[in-house]
């Protein structure tokens, strides 16, 4: 009888590979080959951190997928509330100033645990929406105050912020940021250097590429924002230098700039605190949030916002003319409380500080193995690495050897899913990012299966 299952998966993992080349068209993919070969995988289920395909493999689900699965695969107390929810009311509008009870809850729950005075949310369906929707709000309270000219937003080289038009031109990797061709003047700005000179330095050798330097030069009157993660999810894990966020965060009060945080990856515990800001004890004025609010079990995310912000909005007295159909979608919301009920209840975030000091001494333990990987770098559960040929003198790979693809493969073929960065010459970075529910033997099996996986890659040099 397993061999009648077997062959029956088998013909239906082909079946759906066919009508996959010739209806489907995916995101973030190659489309020639997708059509030419099918899907790479067809998913079939998965529980924990661990996830099965068609053909009766398992991996280990080293990236949460999108960053986002935070609390693993087949959680039943998820499917549940979804349930629940779905049974009573599904869905529910909040335009038109109605309301119901999943919504209102989980915009108070964020309230109580955001830092400062980030105590009003707009919701949304996910990462691209929340930062449209906090230019757009950032640029709608400086109308209120009287600054129409106030509409620049500035993001960094290397920030990803969504593929939505205005999140698109915000992102700073030029393939996401110049697909087909959308442009907006106001955020042609992905430029600024992630960069100790936001310290003050106008000798430091990047000053021109800084935030500060672009504020001067445009002038403070015509920018509304700075956008940045707290740590750069996309664009390959690249932590703030030290003293970097307080200082763009002082350079924003200086010229009356808001400052947005992007935490759609970092938010709700990935990096072992509940914000990435938190690490660092700023408070922006607008924080984005998605992936990790529902840990990818329902679309939702949202831009939360603070008092004074609030407060010039609440004067408003026409109608507030944005706004999703799944803006504050009751069944997503019902997931999202229980989600960080979830996370509160099983020390979740402490668990991703535990799971990542591992993590990162079994990096520093590949780091002393393999001369070629470099630049380890944690904060809970985000984590990135570079391989360089020689590392000593700062001598990237050649690109032929696509190093980054190359060693994440490895790991593919012994069950591991992670995730390569090769979008610049010479860039090669592997992420890591496994569900905050990991345990210590998961742990260990993940640095396993990179050391197999480091020294098969070493061979092929
Ligand atoms: N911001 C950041 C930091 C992200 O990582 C992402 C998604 N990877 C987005 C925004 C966009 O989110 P979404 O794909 O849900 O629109």
């Amino acid at each position: 009888s397993k061999l009648v299952k077997n062959s029956s998966q088998e013909s239906l993992a082909s079946e759906l590979s066919s009508l996959d080349r010739k209806h489907l068209l995916h995101p973030s993919t190659n489309p020639k080959s997708q059509t030419q070969f099918g899907p790479k995988i067809i998913f079939s289920g998965g529980e924990g951190i661990h996830l099965h395909d068609m053909k009766g493999n398992t991996y280990i689900d080293g990236v949460s997928m999108l960053w986002n699965v935070n609390l693993g695969h087949g959680q039943k107390e998820l499917a549940d509330a979804s349930y629940q929810q779905m049974s009573n009311i599904a869905y529910a509008s909040t335009f038109y100033g109605y309301a119901n009870e999943p919504t209102v809850r989980l915009a108070e729950k964020i309230a109580s645990l955001t830092p400062g005075d980030l105590n009003t949310i707009f919701f949304t369906s996910g990462g691209s929406e929340s930062n449209d929707t906090a230019f757009k709000l950032s640029r709608f309270y400086w109308q209120l105050q009287g600054y129409t000219e106030k509409r620049k937003i500035i993001s960094l080289r290397r920030g990803y912020h969504g593929v939505t038009v205005a999140a698109q031109r915000a992102t700073g990797i030029d393939a996401y940021r110049n697909f087909s061709g959308s442009t907006d003047p106001d955020i042609d700005n992905a430029k600024a250097h992630l960069t100790d000179c936001e310290l003050g330095d106008k000798s430091h050798p990047e000053y021109e590429g800084s935030i500060r330097s672009i504020i001067e030069k445009e002038g403070k009157d015509k920018i509304a924002a700075v956008i940045v993660e707290p740590i750069q999810g996309a664009g390959g894990v690249h932590m703030p230098p030290e003293g970097y966020l307080k200082a763009v965060r002082k350079l924003c009060d200086e010229f009356d700039i808001h400052l947005i945080a992007d935490e759609v990856i970092c938010g709700f515990g990935r990096t072992g605190k509940m914000f990435g800001v938190d690490h660092w004890g700023i408070v922006p004025d607008f924080m984005s949030v998605a992936k990790g609010i529902t840990s990818g079990y329902a679309q939702l995310g949202g831009v939360i916002m603070r008092e004074h912000i609030r407060d010039t909005i609440a004067e408003y007295d026409d109608m507030l003319a944005h706004g999703f159909t799944y803006s504050g979608h009751p069944t997503a919301c019902a997931v999202g409380l229980k989600n960080i009920e979830i996370v509160e209840r099983d020390g979740l975030v402490e668990n991703a500080n535990l799971m990542g000091q591992a993590l990162e001494k079994g990096l520093h333990h590949l780091e002393d193995k393999y001369p070629f990987l470099t630049k380890g770098r944690t904060k809970g559960l985000l984590a990135g690495f570079d391989l360089m040929e020689d590392p000593e003198a700062n001598a990237p790979f050649d690109n032929s050897v696509k190093a980054a693809t190359t060693l994440v493969e490895e790991c593919y073929q012994r069950g591991l899913l992670i995730r390569p960065f090769d979008f610049e010459p010479g860039m090669n970075i592997v992420a890591i990012a496994p569900p905050l529910i990991i345990n210590k033997d998961q742990m260990e099996k993940i640095i396993h299966i990179l050391d197999d996986s480091l020294a098969a890659f070493s061979q092929k040099l």
